[in-house]
């Protein structure tokens, strides 16, 4: 094997997977889809980097729809905001990536 990892490094350089890496996790949509637990929450963010889903305040979701450059929809409820990195993952590196998406539904 290391025979075919020495000649994979040749032909295409360093050997491994970025999207590891990066830690590109995918939403679980049922979790997604699953009604919210927190009194003052209105939506869901998950974060593409560690993985975490989060419910956030109506004051949070302003902030992502302005560095997502949208407005909050009405039924913000059918959404959820796809981020990496996320405050727990990274102080203070939030919204390298932020994008308002709907829930897919099925
Ligand atoms: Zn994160």
């Amino acid at each position: 094997m290391s025979t075919d990892n020495g000649i994979r490094r040749k032909l295409f350089g360093q050997v491994g997977t970025i999207r590891d890496a990066d830690g590109n996790y995918e939403p679980s949509i049922p979790e997604l889809q699953k009604p919210l637990q927190g009194k003052s929450t209105i939506l869901r963010l998950f974060c593409r980097q560690c993985g975490t889903l989060l419910e956030i305040t109506e004051r949070e979701a302003k902030i992502l729809a302005l560095l997502d450059e949208t407005e909050l929809p009405e039924n913000h409820g059918e959404y959820y905001f796809d981020v990496s990195p996320c405050r727990l993952c990274k102080k203070n590196r939030i919204g390298q990536i932020v994008r308002l998406l709907p829930i897919p539904r099925g």
